[in-house]
């Protein structure tokens, strides 16, 4: 399989995708400026400004206008007595890193217990304990991976991520020493900077993905702005020079995304209805719980048996929403409701289907067998906010529930306004003005609304109006 990774970079907005055998497979995006910062793993030196016993939390200033938020078990200490107000005290300083982005009105979530994620190793300087990733399997490989990482030197525990199974002994090595330098360079800062201040950042998402995903499938990773490639290339020499040589810089005419199709598919990204390629399509619903896929047929093609057409829509349809789940990040509770099938050996098929397609997939998938009504739960791993809800806010015209009154419920809503407002009186004329849809149904019923109403209307077309507002005068 052939990887590439482009990156668009704007002064408000990074966009990067990521293509295999040349068709969009990821897609992230970071707007810092916008509020949309990336704050998680960010560090900072904190001060408790109050301790409250009462919900074992304690509130620290980071030097935001909210004070962070800690729970008693994020909190590291040598004391035994685990009741927060045994442990911290008001006025106190300690290093804190974000654990969870502020959210309404909460305030952030802070930890005591430090993490600091490299390409294959997460080092974890308060704690003690070593550990690899749960994914690599190979009880050889494991002990071959903890064995390099316990004996190269440096205080703390370590994890072992499976981005690391197979790696070179040096290039772990070398990624200890990098991270336990980083975290020197911490310590050091934190003793002399005021409370308040960010002692580390969290790498911008070009970094983070050149630490991820640049790797032997990664082919090449084209940055479009000189700067962030610049800073990008640097990084990589330092931490995977064996890969400096794919990050480069594109500097073609045409806009990057535009010339690699990628523009053309995320016009696309937001819609529910999705076909397939022998006439069947899927449609995704992504709710706050769970996302439900229905997976429909279109018109019966050809004279195959219907069993056969059913389970070859299943199959494209498999495939396309392992793409579309990755593509749009959509985590959490996946339902899917294929087409029904008679035979077991069908519906084994199908399930095998979307095994393969989310293979590729890095966040953890969970696939259950399918029901009797041909249904498949899954679960997919949810690490970032998915990209509808990055990208869009609910809708003004409809609540966010995607339905809006139907023109007759309009017409009836307009028309007992109407006799409230005139309380049955005859005389006088009546302005009203409407947006199109609503206002074309109307206008077709004008003379028996007129004749309900008892008097003449003037009715304007508003088409800069939203769909259920209108505005009534009387003259
Ligand atoms: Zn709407």
């Amino acid at each position: 399989m052939k990887r590439e990774i482009i990156a668009n970079v704007l002064p408000e907005e990074t966009r990067i995708a990521v293509l295999e055998d040349g068709q969009l497979a990821e897609f992230m995006i970071e707007r810092p400026a916008l509020g949309m910062a990336k704050l998680v793993g960010n560090i900072y030196k904190g001060k408790i400004e109050n301790v409250l016993p009462g919900i074992s939390s304690a509130f620290v200033n980071t030097g935001f206008e909210k004070n962070a938020y800690l729970y008693v078990t994020d909190v590291v200490s040598p004391s035994k007595d685990r009741h927060i107000e045994k442990m911290l005290k008001r006025g106190e300083e300690m290093m804190v890193q974000v654990a969870k982005e502020a959210i309404g009105t909460k305030g952030m979530k802070v930890t005591m217990d430090i993490s600091l994620p490299g390409r294959y190793l997460i080092y974890m300087p308060i704690s003690e304990h070593v550990g690899v990733s749960k994914h690599i399997e190979d009880p050889a490989e494991r002990e071959r991976l903890r064995r390099i990482v316990e004996g190269e030197k440096h205080t703390g525990g370590m994890i072992v991520r499976t981005e690391a199974e197979g790696a070179d002994e040096e290039e772990l090595k070398s990624e200890v020493k990098y991270l336990a330098k980083l975290w020197e360079g911490i310590q050091r800062k934190f003793e002399t900077a005021q409370s308040g201040t960010l002692l580390h950042r969290e790498l911008g998402l070009t970094f983070q993905v050149a630490r991820d995903l640049l790797n032997d499938d990664a082919h090449i990773f084209l940055i479009d702005d000189r700067d962030e490639f610049k800073d990008v290339k640097g990084f990589v020499d330092m931490l995977a020079p064996e890969f400096a040589d794919r990050v480069q810089h594109y500097t073609g005419k045409t806009p990057i995304f535009q010339a690699f199709g990628v523009d053309r598919e995320l016009a696309h990204i937001r819609q529910q209805r999705i076909d397939l390629p022998s006439g069947g399509y899927i449609i995704i619903q992504e709710a706050e719980s769970l996302c439900a896929i229905d997976v429909n047929t279109g018109k019966f093609i050809g004279h195959k048996s219907q069993e056969e057409t059913v389970t070859a829509t299943n199959l494209e349809a498999a495939d396309e929403v392992a793409k579309q789940l990755r593509i749009r990040n959509i985590g959490g509770i996946i339902v899917i409701d294929f087409i029904d099938m008679r035979r077991k050996r069908n519906q084994i098929k199908v399930v095998e289907a979307l095994e393969n397609a989310t293979r590729n997939d890095r966040a953890k998938i969970k696939i259950l067998p399918i029901t009797r009504l041909g249904l498949v739960e899954m679960t997919r791993e949810r690490r970032r906010e998915s990209l509808l809800s990055l990208l869009s806010e609910p809708c003004q015209e409809c609540a966010g529930s995607g339905n809006v009154l139907s023109r007759e419920s309009m017409y009836l809503k307009i028309q007992k306004e109407i006799l409230e407002m005139t309380q049955g009186r005859a005389e006088g004329r009546l302005k009203i003005t409407l947006p199109p849809g609503v206002g074309d149904f109307l206008r077709e019923r004008q003379d028996r609304l007129e004749k309900i109403i008892k008097r003449p209307l003037t009715m304007t077309i508003d088409p800069t109006l939203p769909w259920e507002d209108y505005r009534i005068v009387i003259d």
